[in-house]
Parts: structure tokens; sequence; C-alpha cells
């Protein structure tokens, strides 16, 4: 025996959980509907056709290497990845009052964002919408910080719970912190409106909380980038003159860069005095967060930044890359349409038009943890028991049996 003895087991993690027991599962026609991966028409992984060429470029190139990164990464991907997600004609960039450095993708922004919440501001409350994407208590908790829920998801009329998430934001200590997701939110696939973003981060605004988007699916969910940025650019104008913007951003789902671990993290400052408390300020952070990736990781990952950072910074790359993200997020749609005419087909108890309504890679489907788990078991399709189905697991060759088979477990 040893001290290590006495050190209890945990349960595998709920999403690769379900992963492995996928993986082990030797009936043939089974279908992978957990985690969130694109996946093409006959079910396989997808390389983006940008990501091949820019890989290409990038091998071609004669001083090709394996150096480390800066601390905070390369600089072509941080600034790149800031001009798509605040827009050409940001006003923040134009007054460079935003701080960037990459991450080990979302996760990694996230952690860092939460390394340096509890490091500054550790009495200060994470508000997460309930649901959410399982990972983000685990991340913030890990760093001491209290987390909270909003009421976001309304089961009865699978909409937005906007009055109760308002509440929350009003009785929140004042300077708490919004995590908000950006779009395509996880695991609803259920976003606020326009109108509603505006009465959210007004509010936010008018209570001096902090506003901290995750973004893990811009472009992905309406194959637009601006589209999908709204939420943060939005928020960028209106907070201007209020308080800082934290936004962690991954490249996972829109670039396919899931196992590259490509990400970044940016600070908006708001409008400043004089451009010397600006620079300043800028300075500062910086150095705060080398400090904080400097004892962690010592530098980012440098393959996967130099392929998004080839596609970001290129005309005839970035064409290509918006093309690819249509690719995927019209196949996802066409998946969402089928299933729900399918299951209207067969009679199947119920509504299933949210299916359609929900945009990104998740439905949040209704069906309960049993069905589920019947799901898994006579039918050996998989989903997180919550009810959250990956709609980029469907294809054409098994949108029907997965119909049948949910018509099957709600009878
Ligand atoms: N945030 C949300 C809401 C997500 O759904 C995900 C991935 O599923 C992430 C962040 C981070 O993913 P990654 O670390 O792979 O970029």
């Amino acid at each position: 025996r040893t001290i290590f003895n006495t050190i209890e087991l945990l349960p595998p993690d709920a999403l690769f959980g379900i992963k492995q027991r996928y993986n082990a599962d030797e009936r043939k026609d089974k279908v992978d509907l957990g985690i969130g991966a694109y996946r093409d028409n006959q079910g396989k992984p997808w390389v983006l056709p940008s990501v091949k060429s820019a890989e290409l470029a990038i091998h071609a190139d004669p001083n090709y290497n394996h150096e480390y990164l800066n601390i905070t990464g390369l600089n072509a991907l941080t600034s790149g990845a800031a001009n798509i997600i605040f827009g050409p004609d940001s006003d923040a960039i134009k007054n460079e009052r935003i701080v960037s450095t990459q991450s080990i993708s979302g996760t990694g922004a996230l952690h860092i964002a939460a390394k340096f919440l509890s490091k500054f501001f550790p009495e200060r409350k994470i508000y997460l919408s309930d649901p959410t994407w399982a990972n983000h208590q685990a991340i913030f908790q890990a760093q001491g910080l209290v987390t909270n829920t909003y009421p976001y998801w309304d089961n009865e009329t699978k909409s937005l719970d906007l009055n109760g998430f308002e509440r929350s934001i009003e009785v929140a200590p004042e300077g708490s912190v919004f995590v908000l997701h950006a779009c395509a939110h996880n695991p609803t696939g259920l976003d606020p409106t326009k109108e509603q973003w505006e009465t959210i981060l007004e509010r936010i605004a008018y209570k001096g909380h902090l506003a901290l988007f995750d973004s893990a699916y811009q472009g992905f969910a309406s194959g637009d980038l601006n589209k999908d940025a709204y939420s943060i650019r939005l928020g960028v104008e209106k907070l201007k003159r209020v308080a800082p913007i934290l936004v962690c951003q991954s490249f996972a789902k829109n670039v396919g860069m899931y196992g590259e671990r490509v990400g970044c993290f940016h600070i908006v400052l708001p409008e400043q005095d004089t451009k010397e408390e600006l620079t300043t300020v800028k300075k500062a952070l910086s150095s705060q967060l080398s400090k904080i990736i400097r004892s962690e990781v010592s530098n980012p990952p440098a393959y996967g930044a130099k392929i998004v950072a080839t596609i970001l910074n290129s005309d005839e790359l970035r064409a290509q890359w918006y093309k690819d993200m249509i690719t995927m997020s019209s196949r996802i749609m066409e998946m969402r349409v089928t299933l729900r005419d399918r299951l209207n087909e067969l009679g199947t108890p119920g509504t299933w038009d949210h299916i359609v309504e929900q945009t990104g890679m998740f439905s949040f489907t209704g069906l309960t943890s049993e069905m589920v788990a019947r799901l898994e078991k006579e039918h050996s399709i998989y989903m997180v028991s919550s009810g959250r189905a990956s709609i980029a697991g469907l294809n054409k060759l098994n949108v029907d049996r997965v119909a049948q088979s949910i018509d099957e477990v709600v009878r």
C-alpha cells in the first residue's frame, strides 16, 4: 500500500464516457450524437479544404520549423482572430483597446479568464446559464471561484426565460461576471434574439457587471461570421464607456481544429481618458496574462495556430474558409429539417419544430434520460442524457433509422 491507495476513483467524464461506450459498441449501425464534432455525410471527420491548402502552404515554406512561439502566441493569429470576432470596422481595434493572447482552444481561453479573475477579483461571482456546457462550472470552480446560475431555458415553452435572466442580472451583486454564449448556445441551441441581446447587455452595463463571452461556434452556427458575432460586437459597443469585456474564442469547430487546440483570449478595454492611460493598462494586463501562461504551458502550441493564421491572413484561403463554414452549417441545417420531417411523418408524439429552430451543432431534443438510455441500449444511438443530440452526427444514411428509433422510445 502507498499513500496514493486511498485516492478516490472518479466516474468517467460524462461526454467522453459516451465516446468510450460508443467505441466499444460492436453493433454495425451505431450512431454517435454525443460529442460536438462535425461529421460529413458519410459520418467521417472532415478536414476543411481551406485547412488542407493552408497546410500545403506551411510545408512548402523553406523556413518551416518547429520553434517555440512567444508566450502570448502567434501575433498573426491573435490579430487575425480579433479582426474576425470584433469585425473589420471595430472601433475597439482601431483605437487599440484590445489585449489578446493565444490560448489552448476555447477551454484554455476560459481557463486563462478564470485564473485572471481568481487572481484579481476572487470575490466576484460567476453566473452561468442554466443549463450550460458542462465544463464551464468545472473550469471556474477549479480556480476557487464561486459559480451561480441564471435562468435561460424555459422547458415549458422551449424558449428563452428572459424575465428570469433579467431578474438574475438585477439581483446579482454588482460586478458579478456573466458568462454568455456568443452564439449557438450549448446545449440548448437557443440564442437570444437581437432585441433580447439589447436588453440583456443594457441590464449588464447598468448593473456594472462584467460580460464574459464564450465564442466556440462563430460562423459555424449560421455560416456567417458577422451574424454569429452579433452579440459580442453589440456588447463591445454597449459597454465601451462602462467596463471591460472578456472574450474566449475557439477555432475547434469553425476551422475543425479540434485536437490542435487553437484559440484566443481577448480583453476589450473601455475607452480611457488618455492614450497614455490606455498604453499603461494594456502593458500591465499583457504582462499578467504572460505570467499566467508562462507558469502553466510556457507558450502555446504552434502547428494549429500557423494553420489558422495562414487562413485568416490570406484573402484566397479566407474565401475558401467561408465556403467551408457554409458547407458545414448547411448540412447540419438540412439534417435538422430531415429529422423533424421524418418525426412528423411518423406521427411521433410531441412537437419537433424546435429541432429546426435551434441553431449550431446541437439540438435539445426534449427526450428524457430514460428515452436516451433506451436509444443507447436498444438502438445503438448515443447522446447526452440531458437529451442533447449533436446534429452533426446525423447523415443521409442514418437519419431515417434515428427518427424511427426516437419514435419507438417516445411512444
Ligand atoms: N465553450 C463551449 C460552449 C463549448 O461548447 C466548447 C466545446 O464544446 C468550448 C467552449 C471549448 O471547446 P474547445 O476547448 O475544444 O475549443
